[in-house]
């Protein structure tokens, strides 16, 4: 997924992307970094870390004493190239107009070929990550930033949002279909673009709006320079799984809330279990929390805590390596057996992926006691990969799309697994903004037209 932040105008820039990116952190925990550009000096400096923010900006003080007045973050999630140092953004470039800074969340479908074809004509490349080539592909352009862009998205089939700085002009950019949020802020005197407007106004700033898909816009000095349509595809995507998982409860989507949604895929999924008779409701946490709120106020069930999460553990799905994801499986939540035993409990989380950690949840449940467990997702069966930024990448990993519900309960170990409809995760994702929704990894139909 990976989490971006901009600000420009800005005398404390890098200390503002520092806050801005602790309040996406949730989007990507592998890697974070910053570049900032100084209008006085006119240069553009970089730094960047394995881990999380802190660690990085910590280890690293001249990150945020980095002086300038317009300065891009990001923190990573792999989803494209090796989670290494080497692919932690921004990434600067050296390019015939001069020094670019570029942070990208999203993922190009049609990679292999764009860099195969590059690489034919001589390219270079410094990262194994999609985002460079989307670079090679601006510079074999004719013309400015702005000028270059369209005609280089025009050769991608993916899923953006982009930040890049040049001599002080911030330039935000997202897909035509808006499968990647990006949102325009304000504070001061200043402009910010971010991922989720969270990050706005945790930062003290005001959220204007949505960047629209296929919006370029590009601010500076504290001004809108320039802001158009590029490319603009009739079905409005944003993907539906920000609101299920990736997003903050606390960022609006699609003019909702992400909380507020997340209650009401709680109630429309008591509405489907009506007859699931259970003394309590529980979520695993934390993105189970507020559907289970929904679910329990909706079916008049008490709400409890049985799982409690060790907050110093990453979130185990958006960590790339099965191996490192198993090991935090088994630390991250903690239960509270009187809580659990000789209750029958309705145990709600937001998605069923890889089935990874859902067997071991159920385990250690039964090994405190519970009498049912009666799971329940506020996704439904994901039944197709994503190739827009989350990382589901072969079908064979999804245990939803190699197994019928009641195989898939058998196997985790659960009294019985009850999915959300698409119909009714899609109405409660609806806000005044959006109602229309990339939801390929449940439906199989890919916005951008990929077929597998
Ligand atoms: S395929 Fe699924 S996870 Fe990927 S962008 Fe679409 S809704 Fe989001």
């Amino acid at each position: 997924m990976c989490g971006v932040f901009g600000i420009e105008n800005n005398d404390k820039a890098a200390s503002a992307v520092f806050t801005g990116l602790l309040n996406l952190q949730h989007r990507g925990q592998e890697a974070a970094g910053t570049a900032v550009y100084n209008c006085s000096s006119k240069t553009l400096r970089g730094c960047v870390g394995a881990g999380n923010v802190l660690n990085v900006f910590n280890n690293n003080a001249a990150a945020t004493a980095i002086s300038g007045n317009c300065a891009i973050g990001h923190v990573r999630y792999a989803t494209s190239g090796k989670s290494s140092l080497q692919n932690a953004q921004p990434f600067i470039f050296n390019t015939k107009s001069g020094f670019i800074a570029l942070a990208h969340n999203g993922n190009i479908y049609n990679d292999k070929q764009i860099a195969a074809r590059l690489q034919k004509s001589g390219a270079i490349f410094a990262h194994t990550s999609d985002s460079e080539h989307i670079m090679h592909l601006v510079e074999r352009e004719k013309g400015s930033l702005i000028e270059a862009l369209p005609k280089a998205l025009a050769k991608i089939n993916g899923a953006y949002a982009l930040i890049f700085i040049q001599d002080g002009v911030m330039t935000g950019v997202r897909d035509p279909y808006g499968i990647r949020p990006l949102v325009l802020g304000k504070l001061g005197k200043s402009y910010i673009l971010a991922s989720e407007s969270v990050a706005i106004e945790m930062s003290g700033g005001e959220v204007l709006r949505d960047i629209a898909p296929g919006e370029i816009i590009a601010i500076e000095k504290g001004k809108i320079k320039k802001s158009f349509i590029f490319e603009r595809k009739k079905n409005y995507a944003p993907c539906i799984f920000e609101q299920i998982y990736f997003a903050s409860p606390a960022s609006k989507v699609c003019g909702k809330t992400v909380a507020k949604a997340r209650m009401e895929m709680g109630k429309l999924l008591a509405r489907q279990m009506k007859d699931i008779k259970a003394d309590v409701v529980m979520p695993v946490p934390d993105s189970g929390v507020f559907a289970a709120l929904g679910f329990a106020k909706e079916a008049k069930i008490p709400f409890d805590m049985g799982l409690v999460r060790n907050h110093y553990m990453g979130r185990s799905f958006i960590t790339p390596d099965q191996k490192v994801r198993e090991n935090i499986v088994r630390i991250k939540l903690l239960p509270i057996k009187e809580k659990i035993k000789g209750k029958r409990i309705i145990l709600i989380d937001d998605s069923l992926v890889r089935g990874t950690t859902s067997g071991k949840i159920m385990r250690l449940m039964k090994s405190c006691g519970a009498k049912e467990i009666h799971f329940a997702l506020s996704a439904p069966p994901v039944i197709s990969p994503c190739f827009y930024g989350i990382d589901t990448p072969t079908k064979k990993e999804l245990i939803a799309h190699n197994m019928t519900t009641a195989q898939i309960a058998k196997f985790i170990g659960a009294s019985n697994v009850n999915f959300i409809t698409l119909p009714n995760l899609i109405k409660a994702a609806q806000g005044t903004k959006c109602k229309t929704f990339c939801a390929a990894c449940f439906s199989g139909k890919y916005p951008t037209g990929i077929k597998i």
